[in-house]
C-alpha cells in the first residue's frame, strides 16, 4: 500500500493543510487517477481549478469535501481530452447551481463533448499554447494519445510548477522540454507489458493501449525517471494505473530502482486506481 486511503487522506490533508496552507503558496490533490476516472484539484488561497473530470459531480463534492473545499467555489476546469474517464462529470459540474464554472479545452477537444442539457462557459484555446486562469499561469503542450486533440499541462503559479501528464503513448521530445523546471510531475505509468500481453483485453484494445497514441508502460515511465527527469522535481505521482494490467507494487519497484540510480532527493507516490490522495503543498 502506497498510498492512503480515502479516509485517511481526510484526516491528513486537513492535518497537513491546518498547518501549512496559510504559507502555502499551492495545494494540490489528485481525486482519482486511472481508468475508472481522472481528476486534480490545484488552489492558490485566490484561485482553484480542476484538472479533468473524470468523476460525478456528486462524487467531486464529496472529494473536495474531504479537503475542506467545495463545487461552488471553483474557478475553472482545465480538460486534458475528451475521454470518459476525464469528462465524464464535466457537463455537471460546469453547469454549476449559481454560475458557470468556465472550461479551458483544446479546440479539438471541443467538438467532441456531449454537454447534455448544460450550457456551459467555454474558453478554447490552441493545443501548444498558454494562458492565464487566475492566479496560475497555464502551458498547454500536444502529447501522442487516440484523442482530437490531447495535451499535457503544466500550471504555474508564483514559482511553482505543478505538470499533468497522463494518457500519452511514448515520451516526446516536446514533453522533456516541457518538464524541465516543475516541481510536482503527475505522469502515467499506465501498465506492465508482460500483464497486458497476457491479460483480459482484446487483442485490438491491447495493441491500441501498447500504440505511440496509447499509454506509457512501466518500463518507459521508469525509462523517462531514469534519463529525463529534473532534479528540480520534489514530488512525483505516478498515476493511471491499469486495474487490470498492472499492480501499485510493481510500479514502485520500478520507479524506485529509476529514482535511486539517480541519487535524486525527489519523493515518490503512486497514486492508487481510484483512491484520493494526500493535499500537497508548496
Ligand atoms: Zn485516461
Ligand atoms: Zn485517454
Amino acid at each position: 500500500m502506497f498510498v492512503i486511503t480515502y479516509e485517511k487522506a481526510k484526516r491528513r490533508s486537513f492535518a497537513c493543510c491546518r498547518a501549512r496552507w496559510s504559507f502555502s503558496i499551492v495545494k494540490i490533490c489528485i481525486l482519482a487517477s486511472g481508468s475508472a476516472g481522472n481528476s486534480a484539484f490545484v488552489a492558490t488561497d485566490r484561485t482553484r481549478v480542476l484538472v479533468d473530470a473524470g468523476l460525478s459531480r456528486r462524487e467531486v463534492g464529496k472529494r473536495l469535501a474531504a479537503i475542506g473545499e467545495d463545487l461552488a467555489s471553483l474557478t475553472a476546469i482545465l480538460v486534458t481530452h475528451e475521454h470518459a474517464d476525464h469528462t465524464i462529470g464535466l457537463p455537471a459540474i460546469a453547469k454549476a447551481e449559481k454560475h458557470p464554472v468556465p472550461v479551458y479545452l483544446s479546440h479539438g477537444t471541443l467538438k467532441y463533448i456531449d454537454w447534455g442539457e448544460a450550457v456551459p462557459v467555454v474558453e478554447p484555446f490552441q493545443a501548444g499554447c498558454g494562458f492565464a486562469v487566475g492566479d496560475f499561469d497555464v502551458t498547454s503542450f500536444t502529447i501522442p494519445h487516440d484523442a482530437a486533440d490531447p495535451v499535457g499541462l503544466m500550471l504555474s503559479a508564483q514559482g511553482v510548477k505543478i505538470a499533468f501528464v497522463t494518457d500519452l503513448g511514448y515520451v516526446t521530445d516536446s514533453l522533456r522540454f516541457h518538464l524541465r523546471g516543475a516541481d510536482m510531475v503527475v505522469l502515467e505509468s499506465n501498465h506492465d507489458l508482460e500483464m497486458l500481453r497476457v491479460g483480459p483485453y482484446p487483442w485490438s484494445v491491447k495493441q491500441r493501449v501498447m500504440s505511440r497514441r496509447g499509454h506509457l508502460s512501466n518500463e518507459v515511465a521508469a525509462r523517462f525517471i531514469r534519463d529525463d527527469l529534473d532534479s528540480r522535481v520534489s514530488t512525483l505521482v505516478l498515476g493511471h494505473i491499469s486495474e487490470h494490467n498492472n499492480h501499485p507494487a510493481m510500479v514502485h519497484r520500478l520507479a524506485s530502482k529509476a529514482l535511486n540510480g539517480r541519487e535524486l532527493f525527489t519523493r515518490l507516490v503512486i497514486a492508487e486506481p481510484g483512491v484520493q490522495s494526500e493535499v500537497f503543498c508548496y
